[in-house]
């Protein structure tokens, strides 16, 4: 039988929070384009955040509105507040995605909260959803679930129980992210088998960094113990600030062509993603694009089985 997975390109929202640079919108947009017409079926367009704090940020309900013009794209944006939230549902989104942190430190350096009065916040975000959006996917990402720059090591029984208080709290889906590149494969796998067994079929995304090299190793073990969606960026975009010159988020392009490679359905075709790569460099000149898979170029006769786009 045929296994898929479902790639969630994060780029327009993480990549292009991290860069100082602000990438005008239109090239945002043609970047969009580019990211569904190679197959992408989930983009994170954007975050709803005060354009004083991220002016990187401040067209995404524009941005969230073109978007919405592709048929089959679910598009996604990041929310750190019930504020952040309404104007997500007011924009029109398919789905929002939370942040919780579970290094206290790290939830209040980010979202000056600690992560029980996320959870509370976003309980009061469920209950609006459902009155105002009841459409509205909502997922949180667990951000920080394998170690913290500020904390480092991160219990994983909180982690666990973060996750069964997020779902308690009414979250569609709950995802575990390696925000700062600490995670191993064998922490992955302990980690994500251990919340699944608490919250069964709400488990959601992995979200991997590649900042010390195991973002792919990462994503395989995630992939070996039921991880379907894979969040990823293009071009690796979105360093981590605290590794200067690393790449930051797991590249879409090597993503994809591992899962191809091994015969994993992504839906995505790997040249026309790679052409995807232009629109970015024009739109962000200055920032260097990461990726194995561009560079060596496609090997020979590669064919993506069942590739359709
Ligand atoms: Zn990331």
């Amino acid at each position: 039988m045929e296994s898929s997975v479902l790639i969630s390109e994060v780029g327009p929202r993480d990549g292009l929070q991290s860069v100082s640079t602000t990438m005008p919108i239109e090239h945002k947009l043609c970047w969009i384009d580019a990211l569904v017409a190679a197959g992408v079926r989930e983009i994170e367009v954007g975050s709803f955040v005060s354009p004083k704090l991220l002016p990187q940020m401040a067209d995404t309900a524009l941005v969230v509105e073109h978007a919405l013009r592709h048929e089959g794209v679910t598009v996604m944006a990041l929310v750190p507040n019930l504020r952040g939230a309404q104007t997500a549902f007011d924009a029109g989104v398919h789905k929002i995605t939370l942040p919780v942190s579970a290094s206290k430190a790290h939830s209040l350096a980010n979202v000056k909260k600690t992560p029980q009065e996320m959870v509370q916040e976003i309980h009061t975000i469920v209950s609006v959803r459902n009155d105002l959006a009841p459409n509205v996917q909502i997922e949180a990402g667990i951000s920080t679930a394998f170690g913290c720059t500020l904390q480092g090591i991160v219990d994983e029984d909180e982690v666990v129980a973060l996750a069964k208080a997020l779902v308690d709290a009414g979250v569609d889906e709950v995802g575990l992210s390696d925000t700062t590149g600490m995670a191993n494969p064998a922490q992955v796998r302990r980690l994500f088998n251990r919340v699944r067994d608490v919250i069964g079929q709400k488990t959601g995304a992995a979200h991997m960094h590649n900042t010390r090299g195991l973002g792919l190793a990462n994503c395989l073990a995630a992939y070996d113990v039921g991880v379907r969606t894979f969040d990823a960026s293009l071009g690796g975009l979105g360093g981590c600030p605290y590794a200067p010159g690393a790449s930051g988020n797991v590249v879409t392009e090597d993503l994809v062509f591992m899962f191809e490679a091994m015969g994993v359905n992504t839906g995505i075709n790997l040249e026309k993603l790679i052409a995807a790569r232009e629109p970015l460099r024009i739109g962000l000149p200055t920032e260097s694009l990461y990726g194995m898979t561009p560079e060596a170029g496609l090997p020979k006769g590669f064919v993506q089985e069942f590739v359709n786009v």
